[in-house]
């Protein structure tokens, strides 16, 4: 098992590639906080971690709360005492061309997936220094790295994600925590509900490897950044998109 006993906080747990992580993560030996807004997609994801053979706890947050993330690392530290990785994973979309986008729906995905992502850091990181080590996993996107039409707000939050992950890489190296971002591709999860089936069909079209990705594809990606094997990679951004972008 890779991730024996160590301890996983995974925001945005109660479904999609977060849910995948947690129960990834349960099946590599770790204990998982699954942090989600939703009690009843949190209690899912906790009886699936357990299913899985592994200590599981759930709890109430919103990243744009520090002070419930803050309870929600006190939780954890009065339960197993350390804190040894967090999947900054909680995100959302508001779509809209520039000329139709507003600014609460700039500021809304702004606040979750970019505040949100320092919000959850800052609650991690004094523990993980005491510690002396820490893994700080981030999901951004391929629109992190491009753009994408439509997405002013998340293109922004997410190559932000990026360049906070890029920091905290070289400030907190040498105390022995890793930050890394994944860059997912078009992964099946509810976030792409919103999209028509005939854009999806054109968008499978455009991937070299002809289909959407799972969840449980980037779920694999975190759990072999989270685990010793990655011992050196610090600061990387990898994509996991099925060759989307080749
Ligand atoms: P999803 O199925 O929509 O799940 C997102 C989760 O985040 C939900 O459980 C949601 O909770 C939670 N969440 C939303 N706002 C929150 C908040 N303020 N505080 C705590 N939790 C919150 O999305 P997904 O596809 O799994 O995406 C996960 C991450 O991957 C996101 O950061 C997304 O941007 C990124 N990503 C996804 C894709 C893709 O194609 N799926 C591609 C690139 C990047 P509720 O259910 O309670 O609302």
């Amino acid at each position: 098992m890779r991730l024996k006993d160590k301890v996983a906080i995974i925001t945005g747990a109660g479904r999609g590639i977060g849910q995948a992580t947690a129960v990834k993560f349960a099946r590599e030996g770790a204990r998982v906080v699954v942090c989600d807004l939703t009690p009843e997609w949190i209690d899912q994801t906790v009886t699936l971690c357990k299913e899985a053979g592994a200590e599981a706890i759930g709890c109430v947050a919103d990243v744009r709360d520090l002070k419930s993330l803050q309870a929600m690392v006190k939780t954890t530290l009065d339960q197993w005492g350390r804190v040894d990785c967090l999947v900054n994973n909680a995100g959302i979309v508001m779509d809209a061309q520039l000329k139709n986008m507003s600014e609460e729906q700039f500021d809304r995905v702004l606040d979750i997936n970019l505040k949100g992502v320092f919000n959850c850091t800052k609650a991690v990181v004094d523990r993980m220094l005491e510690q002396q080590s820490g893994v700080i996993l981030n999901a951004s996107s391929i629109v992190g790295l491009y753009g994408n039409f439509g997405q002013t707000n998340y293109a922004a939050s997410k190559f932000g994600v990026i360049g906070m992950m890029k920091t905290w890489a070289r400030e907190l190296g040498r105390k022995g925590i890793r930050a890394n971002a994944i860059c997912p591709g078009f992964i099946a999860t509810d976030i792409l509900k919103s999209m028509p089936d005939r854009v999806l069909r054109a968008l499978e079209e455009k991937v070299p490897m002809g289909r959407l990705g799972q969840p449980e594809e980037i779920a694999n990606t975190f759990a072999f950044l989270a685990s010793d094997e990655a011992s050196y990679i610090n600061g990387a951004v990898i994509e996991v998109s099925g060759g989307l972008t080749i």
